[in-house]
């Protein structure tokens, strides 16, 4: 049954807080889960199962699905549509606040989702610095947001550094807002983030990586010296010193930046002595 009729029964509107645009082309939900390369082995991990259409599916091609629903009206929509798969269960949280290491302990998983668009960011976040991380994720996202995630040096940002260092990103496939009810403003894309078992780059530690590149990012189009001083809290002078020594131009910008160049550069700053 389409999510309208399904939530038309249950007398629930669709809230746009929520990021509730739910996909019901059965097209496009049979292609996220063979892009998602299922064996049947695997335990899921679905966020905003919504009325349960892509869950339906994922608990068909794999072994297990946890589904993660922030919206409790949908409970009763989800325990009709889920009855005839018990090896899906929902649980009704914030992802955000979920300690997913902690729950699934040893076990791999996968994350599959077409996610609530307004927090994207955050759940890759929260996904990726888990001191457990899924094997790979599957998530259909805002188009333009895909794009960001999986851009090249010119044109890179925060996010492109945090979630390219983690795995290896790429657009798998696309959707029209038709695809969706209610239809979203904007079109969709599907990203798969392989992720990797040890950092692609050679780092001295994760905080270091991450704190030379946000300072880099911390002052949008100055220049790295001037940026990079800024956000660490050293002068331009210094800052400068420090991008030659990794053999950076200190007049070069954050978004041009290389993943191994900002490695390089979290090498040098960790081996500069403290003053
Ligand atoms: N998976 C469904 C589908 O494809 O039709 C629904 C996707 S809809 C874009 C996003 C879903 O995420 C909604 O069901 C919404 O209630 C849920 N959601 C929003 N914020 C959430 C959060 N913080 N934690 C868990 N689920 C959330």
């Amino acid at each position: 049954m389409n999510p309208k009729m399904l939530l038309d029964q249950h007398a629930i509107q669709p809230k746009r807080s929520l990021g509730q645009n739910f996909l019901h082309d059965p097209g496009a939900l049979e292609k996220i889960v063979e892009l998602a390369d299922l064996t049947g082995d695997e335990t899921v991990l679905e966020i905003g199962p919504g009325t349960g259409a892509l869950t339906r599916y994922l608990a068909r091609a794999a072994r297990r699905v946890i589904a993660v629903e922030l919206d409790d009206r949908l409970r009763p929509v989800l325990d009709s549509e889920l009855s005839d798969y018990p090896n899906a269960q929902v649980i009704y949280q914030d992802i955000l606040t979920l300690d997913v290491a902690r729950m699934m302990q040893t076990e791999d998983y996968v994350v599959i989702a077409n996610v609530p668009y307004y927090i994207t960011s955050a759940i890759l976040r929260h996904l990726l610095e888990s001191s457990h991380k899924p094997r790979r994720l599957v998530l259909t996202v805002q188009q333009e947001v895909g794009e960001r995630l999986v851009a090249r040096p010119d044109d890179m940002s925060l996010l492109a550094v945090s979630v390219q260092f983690y795995g290896a990103t790429r657009i798998v496939n696309r959707l029209k807002p038709a695809a969706f009810w209610p239809r979203p403003d904007v079109d969709s894309a599907v990203v798969r983030i392989d992720v990797y078992d040890q950092p692609p780059v050679d780092v001295p530690d994760e905080a270091t990586f991450f704190r030379v590149v946000r300072a880099g990012f911390s002052q949008k189009r100055k220049q790295l010296k001037n940026s990079l001083g800024g956000g660490l809290a050293i002068g331009a002078t210094e800052a400068a010193a420090l991008l030659e020594q990794a053999g950076i131009d200190p007049r070069r910008r954050a978004e041009t930046m290389r993943l191994e160049e900002w490695a390089a550069l979290s090498r040098v700053v960790a081996a500069k002595p403290v003053e």
